[in-house]
């Protein structure tokens, strides 16, 4: 069948032991069922420090899979102190699990294509993208359903729009719940919503809201508090969600209103130089993320809310980060770790995403207000 992947997918070098946070630390590595029998028969390599009698004996099950079983550290029990993986000196690529060998690789198998994309979790993407002024997305499909469609649209105008990002997504989500309220949906009412008529009528639409950005702070606190919940009760990210958590407590408790207003508008400026890289970053996750094999436009919504629930959550880390930092420039560094730990956090399958969201929210599907709340960039502040 055939495969088609996006311009950077070929560029893509692990650093392994000069990665600044290797995906062989507090994550959970699943193991499959092949490689699981395949390591009861495997011995541990002798440089490993405290031997057990086979590769198996290393990994535990949790909730219906087998993971390795990470050290105190939080790190593989196969990773040496150069940070190389002792299995591959060992035993070569083989003897690794489907996840070791894939990530930060992912595919998805349509009907008519499969798709290759790679996860935002690594930080040899993000540097890839940050390097690429636009990522360059296949435009022909051999499936050219109505869903594809919407697909390319929606890619089209985050990449092209010149707005800010906030409002791009502003705009799409009112689309997509508009076409999905008149469903059944065609290539005419597609074209319409996404001409550069609609989208201009929608972004002075959207100019004249008022969302003031105390309170979009506030939910933004709640949201990155709640998505931190069970990563600090396992002790995992602690370095990157300790800073951050302490301060979004503090600003709950009470924190000076006009500061904290000056403080977001100086930190949006430093945000906002990032944004070819922000640009890359959604424009990847729409591709991969948006459509995926036998979903429907409400399906769609709901990954449309997850994508921004991301972006949120790296905004506002970023944010709190910036203020613990003494709100001085943003780093290069801070922005892509942030973009990595989210994404390994919020990295949910589909049917988790939908359990993450009816537990949370009084309704799976939000109002366009709700999600203009989260995505407020501070129009208000003139
Ligand atoms: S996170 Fe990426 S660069 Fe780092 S070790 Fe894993 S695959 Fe390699």
């Amino acid at each position: 069948m055939k495969r088609i992947r996006p311009d950077y997918y070929n560029l893509f070098t692990c650093t392994a032991n000069q990665c600044p946070i290797t995906c062989c630390q507090e994550w959970k590595i699943s193991v499959d069922p092949d490689t699981y029998h395949q390591w009861k028969t495997l011995v541990p390599p002798k440089t490993i420090s405290m031997p057990k009698s086979n590769l198996a004996d290393y990994t535990i099950q949790k909730e219906d899979f087998t993971i390795i079983s990470l050290n105190e550290q939080k790190k593989c029990p196969f990773l040496d102190e150069k940070k190389l993986c002792q299995l591959v000196t060992a035993y070569g690529d083989c003897a690794l699990s489907q996840t070791c060998k894939i990530f930060p690789r992912d595919v998805h198998i349509f009907d008519t294509h499969e798709e290759e994309t790679m996860m935002p979790c690594c930080p040899a993407v993000i540097d890839l993208w940050n390097q690429k002024e636009i990522l360059s997305f296949p435009e022909k499909f051999e499936n050219d359903s109505v869903l594809f469609q919407i697909r390319s649209a929606i890619l089209h105008l985050i990449q092209n729009a010149k707005m800010p990002l906030e409002e791009c997504l502003l705009e799409i989500f009112y689309i997509l719940l508009e076409l999905y309220r008149n469903e059944p949906v065609t290539t005419e009412m597609i074209d319409d919503y996404f001409s550069s008529a609609t989208v201009r009528q929608l972004k002075n639409a959207i100019e004249e809201i008022d969302l003031p950005i105390l309170h979009t702070m506030k939910e933004c606190n709640e949201l990155i508090q709640d998505l931190s919940v069970n990563y600090k009760k396992e002790g995992l990210y602690l370095s990157y969600l300790n800073p951050i958590l302490s301060l979004a407590k503090q600003i709950s408790e009470g924190y000076e209103q006009m500061d904290l207003q000056h403080q977001w508008e100086s930190f949006y400026c430093e945000f906002s130089s990032f944004q070819s890289l922000l640009r890359n970053y959604l424009s990847n996750e729409i591709f991969s993320n948006l459509l995926m094999p036998d979903a429907d436009l409400k399906d769609m919504i709901i990954q449309t809310q997850w994508i921004a629930l991301e972006y949120t959550a790296i905004r506002q880390s970023l944010f709190l980060k910036w203020i613990s930092d003494g709100s001085t420039s943003l780093k290069y560094e801070t922005v892509r770790d942030y973009i990595v730990i989210i994404s390994r956090m919020t990295g949910y399958e589909e049917d988790d995403i939908y359990e993450y969201l009816e537990n949370s929210f009084q309704e799976l599907i939000w109002d366009w207000g709700y999600f203009a709340l989260i995505l407020s960039h501070g129009n208000d502040i003139k």
